[in-house]
């Protein structure tokens, strides 16, 4: 943009892309004001997740790989169990860092905040929390008023809209945006420790049980990460008591390995249900001045392991399209043409991804482990090309 240093970007949302995005703007000597609907950096928010190499690459470029690395755990491949507690394929990715610069690192969703958070203040974005966009006021040409939930507003010259896949940004700004779908699973998950649990460290195990689908990291101090994915109707569980839910994951899992019922049983707070949802097609992903981006534009669920990652990615691309074009429209319709072919390919896979996971019938079953080692082979392939990619700061979008 034209006499950067003087020009103000407002981001609503501190998960992963906005504070990225901060940092990348501060590079190229952005003013950067940073607006979170969390009431502090101290809450915690979810569980875990994975980021992948291609995410963690552009963390590198950021300089916080290596802190990344100090506070989360490497994942050095995939096992994937039937009901009975039969390997019927594996995936290994201990080459990872050779072969694509980094490994995937499974962190704790609070820690990674932390970081990106940490990050961001030092690099000079103003960071406020609790701040939820509740309103824009879009009617001059040249700038975007954000109003808050508490009363307050801020000018920028642009508006980034990092908030998530419930974006308020994008319901004010494109208002026949289609409502993020429901895939038709819902996610429960926890952490627990104390618990011997059979299963290698390290190493991401899926175990597709009888009636629901069971993902266990176990870390190298003992620790056992887990999620569970079961096809539901998303309101018949919703409404669930927080005690009800320890013992409806539990009764899922009643004919799967033993295992899987020690660590639920152990967890001492179950969370979720979390609807799993996704947005496979936004018709645009900017209007005027204000631009969207990570799940705010383009959410996936969690099956391919890449929101995070993408998220990162995108914070890069905007970042370099600001800096390469001066008029903010140009520049946010180069992002979208940019990145909607690679995002909404991902999108798509991962639906596909979390489909074998709802329950099946045990000739369905018996089917599934035959076919699985191939399709195995393909989704590692598919992996590896996501693994790959990468954005290149030196890239130029003219
Ligand atoms: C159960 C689950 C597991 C997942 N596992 C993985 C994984 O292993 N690997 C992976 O890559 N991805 C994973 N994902 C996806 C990943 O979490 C998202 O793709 C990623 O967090 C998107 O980043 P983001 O910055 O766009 O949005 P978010 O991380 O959702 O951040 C949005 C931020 O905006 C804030 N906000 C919302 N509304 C407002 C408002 N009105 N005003 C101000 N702030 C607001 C929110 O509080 C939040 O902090 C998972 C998702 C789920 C649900």
């Amino acid at each position: 943009m034209a006499e950067r240093s003087r020009s103000r970007v407002v981001i609503v949302g501190g998960g992963i892309a906005g504070p990225a995005l901060g940092m990348f703007l501060r590079r190229l000597g952005f003013e950067v004001v940073l607006y979170e609907r969390r009431p502090s950096e101290a809450v915690e928010e979810g569980l875990f997740l994975g980021v992948a190499p291609n995410g963690m690459n552009v963390l590198a470029e950021l300089d916080l790989h290596r802190v990344v690395e100090q506070i989360s755990v490497p994942c050095h491949g995939f096992q994937f169990q039937n009901a009975r507690g039969d390997v019927i394929g594996t995936i290994d990715r201990q080459d990872d860092r050779v072969r694509f610069g980094a490994g995937l690192q499974m962190v704790r969703r609070g820690d990674l905040h932390r970081v990106l958070t940490d990050g961001a203040r030092a690099a000079g974005v103003q960071v406020h929390f609790g701040r939820a966009l509740s309103d824009l006021d879009r009617t001059d040409a040249t700038s975007v008023v954000a109003r808050f939930a508490d009363g307050t507003d801020d000018r920028g010259d642009i508006l980034i809209g990092c908030d998530g896949i419930r974006s308020t940004a994008r319901q004010l700004t494109l208002r026949d945006a289609p409502e993020p779908a429901y895939s038709g699973l819902l996610d429960f998950g926890g952490i627990t420790e104390g618990v011997n649990v059979p299963i290698p460290t390290g190493v991401n195990v899926m175990v597709f049980g009888r009636r629901a689908f069971f993902g266990a990291f176990k870390t190298p101090t003992g620790q056992v990460w887990w999620f569970h994915n079961s096809g539901a109707k998303q309101l018949d569980i919703l409404g669930s008591e927080a005690s009800a839910r320890r013992e409806h994951v539990l009764s899922l899992h009643r004919n799967d390995p033993a295992w899987i019922g020690d660590v639920i049983a152990a967890t001492q707070q179950v969370l979720g249900p979390f609807p799993l949802n996704d947005i496979v097609f936004m018709p645009r992903w900017h209007d005027g001045r204000v631009c969207l981006i990570g799940d705010a534009a383009h959410a996936t669920t969690p099956s391919a392991g890449q929101g995070a990652s993408l998220a990162l990615e995108d914070a890069m691309v905007l970042a370099q399209c600001l800096r390469d074009i001066s008029v903010p429209e140009k520049a946010f319709a180069a992002f979208e043409r940019a990145r909607r072919s690679r995002v909404e390919a991902i999108v798509k896979q991962s639906r596909r991804n979390g489909s074998s996971k709802a329950a099946s019938g045990p000739v369905q079953g018996w089917i599934r482990d035959r076919l699985l080692p191939f399709f195995l082979q393909l989704g590692a392939k598919w992996q590896e090309r996501q693994y790959a990619y990468r954005v290149d700061w030196r890239q130029q979008y003219l």
